[in-house]
């Protein structure tokens, strides 16, 4: 994930989507062909629009490559650092079963397990993985945890 995709702390949901269509050199009209928001853009850039629905946030955050949930904590003043991805090892991870607090530590880039690099995203589209409750991707469908290759070797 690119790093100005990130909120700035205390930054509007206008300025907010402002700033990213203006980084992705997007016009309003492009972003709300692209969002499928037609003429709402300028509303929300003026910070006009005060309750976006679901529909409007997903279209926005598709346009802009960004994750629903930082528009989400942007309209509601909140800060970014609630919705960082979840981090996992794909290894020893088992899908649906709930993370180990050591490999949430803000220190921790390895398991302390296997060695295995930590992920708090998707290995395929970069999406970040909010809910280990699902076992893909749900942009990509692409499986969190590594595929078991090793199953049959033991004796
Ligand atoms: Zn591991
Ligand atoms: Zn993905």
């Amino acid at each position: 994930m690119d790093t100005f995709k990130t909120p700035n702390s205390g930054e509007s949901l206008a300025n907010y989507v402002s700033r990213i269509r203006k980084t992705l050199n997007l016009t309003q009209l492009e972003l709300a062909d692209a969002a499928g928001i037609h003429g709402r853009v300028g509303k929300i850039e003026r910070g006009l629009t005060v309750k976006i629905n679901r529909r409007t946030l997903q279209g926005l955050a598709i346009a802009l490559g960004v994750p629903t949930e930082y528009l989400e904590a942007v309209g509601k003043g909140e800060e970014v650092k609630q919705v960082q991805g979840i981090k996992f090892c794909p290894q020893c991870w088992n899908p649906g079963a709930a993370v180990d607090p050591m490999w949430g530590n803000v220190k921790a880039k390895f398991c302390y397990l296997c060695g295995t690099p930590i992920r708090a995203n998707c290995a395929n589209c970069g999406e970040l993985v909010l809910s280990l409750r699902h076992r893909f991707c749900p942009v990509c469908g692409f499986a969190y945890k590594a595929s078991v290759k090793t199953a049959k070797t033991r004796k």
